[in-house]
């Protein structure tokens, strides 16, 4: 959410709450309640302001205003009309939307708006007019018959909101969560998994008997890069890294440095020699397009088999021995035993 979302969000809820007043204001009317149709007219005015402080970006300020007032509003309400109406449980609705309201000042680096201390406020005023109402009774005792018309409605919207609004929450949290794990997992440009994915993977399947892992790396990367530049390079990166997830289907792979790709698989190494024979030939016969050129690839590969006495180390270092023995005997090759 950037800050011109959060104005109209701002907006629709002002605009809704101003809505509210106005009908509240009429309803006062109605049960002949004086003193409450001329206090909806400095509320109406707050939400008026509203637009304004909306309209200008001062949202911590608004926010401020409309929690101060909201919760006079419904304090007064209440110790007017008792607790039979039900205003007082909008409170319990608004604890939630200021640590929200926190949250989204942090979005917006503005750091200033503090929840704790609104909520506190929110909190005491509730007791101090509740505890009135308490000891006191309303201060307009009216006709009943349209308290409980208000209780029901009053508790429906603080409980359909409360439960909508957490619900929503949740999901959003989860949601990023998932983002941020993924950001954490997968490399941006090639989508394959990272390193730091596949170590917690490879210390997670250590005890595994059998397998095999591939270290492969592209040939001649660097004179790729100087011919056709760093975006020419990148798109010869993805178009491997997409050769490598449709060769080896059943494997884990993850982009292990610049131009090398690890690639981990559950099967024996005489099934897998076949497969990135085949992974090196599909390489070498289909050239990467880019900016209407061809761009012929091709990659050596070095492999080991899992043998538990090692340890993970010590496993990928035999893969990239063996990638080394490629790269110093003619590169474009496929290396299982040396
Ligand atoms: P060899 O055949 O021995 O593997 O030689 P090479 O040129 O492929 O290897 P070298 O290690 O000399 O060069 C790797 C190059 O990869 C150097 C670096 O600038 C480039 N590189 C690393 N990451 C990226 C990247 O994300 N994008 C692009 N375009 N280039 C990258
Ligand atoms: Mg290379
Ligand atoms: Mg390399």
């Amino acid at each position: 959410m950037n800050l011109s979302d959060i104005q109209k969000f701002t907006l629709t809820v002002n605009t809704t709450i101003l809505a509210l007043v106005l009908g509240l204001m009429g309803f006062f009317h109605v049960i002949n309640v004086p003193f409450l149709v001329y206090f909806s007219i400095p509320t109406a005015m707050v939400y008026i302001i509203g637009y304004y402080l909306i309209h200008k970006g001062k949202l911590a300020f608004y926010a401020r205003l409309v929690y101060f007032w909201l919760t006079f509003y419904m304090g007064v309400t209440t110790i007017c009309l008792g607790y039979s109406y039900g205003f007082h449980l909008y409170c319990f609705s608004v604890v939630p939307t200021v640590f929200v309201a926190e949250y989204m000042g942090y979005k917006l680096r503005h750091r200033n708006f503090k929840a704790v201390p609104i909520s506190f406020f929110v909190a005491i005023f509730y007791i101090l007019c509740t505890g009135y109402v308490a000891l006191n009774g309303p201060v307009f005792e009216r006709d009943q018959k349209f308290a409980a018309f208000f209780w029901g409605a009053n508790a429906i919207m603080v409980f359909g909101f409360l439960i909508g609004y957490l619900a929503y929450l949740v999901k959003l949290i989860i949601n990023s969560e998932e983002q941020l794990v993924k950001a954490a997992h997968v490399d941006r440009l090639t989508g394959l998994y990272n390193r730091h994915y596949m170590l917690g993977y490879l210390e997670s399947a250590a005890d595994r008997k059998g397998g095999f892992a591939a270290m492969s790396d592209i040939d001649n990367f660097k004179r790729i890069n100087d011919t056709y530049g760093h975006n020419g390079g990148d798109e010869v990166l993805r178009t491997v890294a997409e050769t490598i997830k449709n060769v080896c289907g059943g494997c884990t792979v993850a982009r292990w440095g610049g131009e090398e790709f690890l690639i981990v698989s559950e099967e024996d190494i005489s099934e897998g020699q076949e497969m990135l024979e085949r992974l090196r030939r599909t390489i070498e016969s289909n050239p990467v397009s880019f900016e209407g050129q061809e761009i012929k690839v091709t990659i050596t590969i070095g492999a080991a088999s899992r043998r538990t006495e090692q340890t993970i180390d010590q496993w990928v270092q035999e893969a990239d021995n063996r990638l080394y023995y490629g790269k110093n005997n003619g590169k474009n090759r496929v290396i299982v035993n040396e």
